[in-house]
């Protein structure tokens, strides 16, 4: 079997690890692994719970128009407003936009009021979310040695790895010590099937032959040095990075030869922030990338959560923002109905957006669950995560939702599960559920009790 993505690359070039925003925005989209795509048949109407999706019919339909409106290129300058109640779905719509964009389309998920910190500026927060939807395929051309291994044994000078190429009998690699290191930290085998990059030494487990043995010849027992040009060949290599990506890695330069210190040297410079002349730097050399047909640009989805958090300020780089050239889809999400724009003293707008955003938005409304749609997303999600049920605790779950909200009954799942362990249960019982409604309130509950002991926060 092929060990596809298994990372390659020697300890002394080590690619940078994820930055702090990454990680969290992927734990922001692990709550909805379960959703695929809208679910949508070639017609464009909503199939039953498909792709994950349970009920929702008209915002997926709607969202489906949209997708085919992006795709057509007949989208650009605008944006995807979700209406609807906190955990109606608005952020699985979004992502299930992006599935339906592509795979490897790069989704960007923040909350409006992720602009307000004392170190970056607003308006360099939404640049970078932006930045950071856009995604580049990079494919590389590169010399690497590609073989069977048929024999791991280093020698005490050279290390040499013995592999079986497809176009000569015997080869010997002569390799670097390292390599040899990286093969063992790989866990590669006799009979693998590998290829090492020549500038890099990174080696990469690219399937398996079990045709080895037969093709190893035992009689001759004299390695062929590797005659340049047999085994030695060029392969393409496609590797996804976003504009964000490229903007942080050339403001903090590495070195190494590893693919993101190459293409964090895109840009001679020696800063330690993101300006707007580095991303005009970056933006460049992506261009003569893409002309040459080295690069191909993904857009991709920047989703804004409680988008009346933005301020007037926000809303005004935002719009210049949706005219750039290289501008991903856009998602807004709201729950407000009319409210103050954020950063005025008297313009009430509709969700709290100017009127000439909204001008530019397609608004989708998002509808309320009803018990039974609740209970099919908590079966989703409690397969997802491995969870088991015990009788009547689907129905107490989705009753607990249907009177909070979905969020809170999905919420419930894991510290319940929790419970259930420490009871020595490996499923979870109606009990569990029952105790953590003692040790727990929601928020209308929460609110409730206050209201009622006669003192206000
Ligand atoms: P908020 O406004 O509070 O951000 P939201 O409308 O974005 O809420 P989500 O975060 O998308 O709500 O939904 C909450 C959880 O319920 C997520 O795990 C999501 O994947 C799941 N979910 C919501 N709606 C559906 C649906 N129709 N089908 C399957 N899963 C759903």
């Amino acid at each position: 079997a092929s060990a596809a993505g298994s990372s390659s690359t020697p300890a002394h070039n080590a690619p940078l690890p994820p930055s702090a925003s990454s990680a969290a925005r992927s734990s922001r989209i692990a709550p909805h692994s379960h959703i695929k795509g809208l679910g949508l048949t070639p017609e464009g109407y909503a199939s039953l719970d498909t792709a994950g999706f349970v009920g929702q019919n008209h915002a997926r339909e709607a969202c489906g128009v949209i997708v085919d409106l992006i795709k057509s290129r007949k989208f650009s300058g605008r944006a995807l407003l979700l209406v609807g109640a906190p955990g109606t779905g608005k952020t699985a719509l979004a992502l299930a936009v992006s599935h339906e964009l592509g795979t490897k389309v790069p989704f960007c998920p923040m909350v409006g009021s992720e602009v307000y910190s004392t170190e970056v500026k607003k308006t360099e927060v939404l640049a970078e979310a932006f930045r950071r939807a856009i995604g580049l395929r990079i494919k590389e051309t590169k010399e690497v040695y590609e073989g069977e291994v048929t024999e791991l044994t280093p020698t005490e000078s050279e290390n040499p790895l013995s592999g079986y190429g497809k176009t000569v009998s015997h080869v010997v690699l002569r390799l670097d010590p390292t390599i040899y290191e990286a093969i063992l930290k790989e866990k590669i085998v006799v009979g693998d099937v590998i290829y090492i990059e020549a500038n890099t030494g990174a080696v990469k487990r690219v399937g398996r032959s079990d045709a080895y043995a037969s093709s190893y010849d035992l009689e001759s027992e004299t390695y062929v040095p590797l005659p340049k040009g047999d085994v030695h060949k060029k392969k393409e290599l496609v590797q996804d990075v976003t504009l964000g990506d490229l903007d942080a890695a050339n403001a903090r330069p590495q070195g190494g030869q590893d693919i993101m210190s190459v293409m964090g040297s895109l840009v001679k410079s020696k800063r330690t922030e993101v300006t707007e002349k580095l991303r005009n730097e970056v933006n460049k050399v992506v261009k003569n990338y893409v002309d040459q047909g080295v690069a191909e640009v993904v857009p991709g989805v920047v989703f804004i959560d409680e988008v009346h958090m933005l301020d007037i300020e926000c809303f005004t780089y935002l719009n210049a923002l949706l005219e750039s050239q290289m501008a991903p889809t856009v998602i807004f999400a709201t729950n407000r109905g009319n409210s103050l724009i954020r950063g005025t003293t008297d313009i009430v707008s509709a969700h709290g957006i100017p009127v000439d955003l909204l001008d530019r938005c397609m608004i989708v409304k998002t509808e309320s669950y009803v018990t039974e749609q609740i209970a099919k997303v908590l079966q989703l999600r409690a397969n997802v995560e491995g969870l088991k049920m015990g009788a009547g605790v689907l129905e107490k779950l989705a009753a607990e939702g249907e009177k909070s909200s979905l969020r809170y009954a999905l919420q419930l799942l894991t510290p319940a599960s929790i419970l259930a362990g420490i009871a020595g249960r490996t499923q979870i019982e109606v009990e569990d559920i029952g105790e953590m409604n003692e040790l727990f309130l929601d928020a209308k509950t929460s609110a409730a009790n206050i209201a009622e002991a006669g003192y206000e926060l």
